[in-house]
């Protein structure tokens, strides 16, 4: 979980796959406040929002923007012995993966990687293609698990294939 601005000063919020006017739109969304508590982020020690995400799927799978305390919250249970902030079982029960899923008609199932010749297109706008073993862009390649790399970051949400004709 990475601290945000509530403008882009770093866009941190790509590191989650989620683009500049996706990014605008949460904020907005959320009246740039904590989605568990209300706090606006000036209100927060920090001043800022945090980016919410579900651990076991991935970065792209983001579940809302948090001030301090409750991310910090949050974040511990259930492995500490914490109480949880009034109004995150209501959160978790909604995130804002479900909904972009849900607008999107597809399931939170990771995509199968696509044979070579597929292009990819991901959520900052860049394209992906396979040769000479890895996944890459015109500007840069990821060694290794690549395909891995890039269902962590984007997911389902994030990532359309276009498959060889
Ligand atoms: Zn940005
Ligand atoms: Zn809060």
């Amino acid at each position: 979980m990475i601290r945000t601005l509530p403008g882009h000063a770093n866009c941190h919020h790509k590191h989650y796959g989620l683009s500049c006017a996706t990014y605008e739109q949460m904020l907005q969304e959320s009246g740039q406040r904590c989605e568990i508590c209300g706090t606006a982020p000036q209100g927060n020690t920090s001043g800022k929002l945090f980016i919410d995400h579900e651990n076991a799927l991935g970065t792209w799978a983001v579940r809302g923007l948090l001030c301090h305390r409750c991310n910090s919250l949050n974040a511990n249970r259930p492995g500490w012995n914490v109480t949880a902030p009034e109004g995150s079982d209501r959160y978790l029960a909604n995130p804002w993966f479900h909904r972009r899923l849900a607008e999107l008609g597809i399931s939170a199932d990771a995509p199968a990687e696509p044979p070579p010749g597929a292009l990819v297109s991901d959520s900052l706008g860049r394209t992906w293609s396979y040769s000479r073993g890895s996944w890459h862009t015109k500007r840069s390649r990821i060694r290794g698990s690549a395909w891995a790399d890039l269902v962590d970051q984007f997911g389902p949400i994030g990532l359309t294939i276009t498959l060889p004709v």
